[in-house]
């Protein structure tokens, strides 16, 4: 799945915080993703947001997720 820093994702979980939009940080094994809700950090596994991903925009273009699959 190709997955960018810079690229804002939707989660299916929202944080407690109310917002299910992360800005990404640092990609690698874990993504080190920012609340956009309440700038709160965290440092979650690839395989956990690829598995709940549920949006994704970039540059303020929102991607289809059956093109972040075909990468
Ligand atoms: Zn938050």
């Amino acid at each position: 799945m190709n997955i960018l820093v810079g690229d804002r994702v939707k989660l299916k979980k929202p944080h407690p915080c109310g917002s299910k939009e992360w800005d990404v940080l640092r990609i690698g094994m874990d993504f080190r993703l920012r609340c956009c809700g309440c700038g709160h950090l965290v440092l979650v596994p690839r395989k956990l947001v690829e598995k709940n991903l549920r949006g994704l925009t970039r540059g303020g273009e929102e991607i289809p997720l059956s093109d972040i699959a075909q990468g």
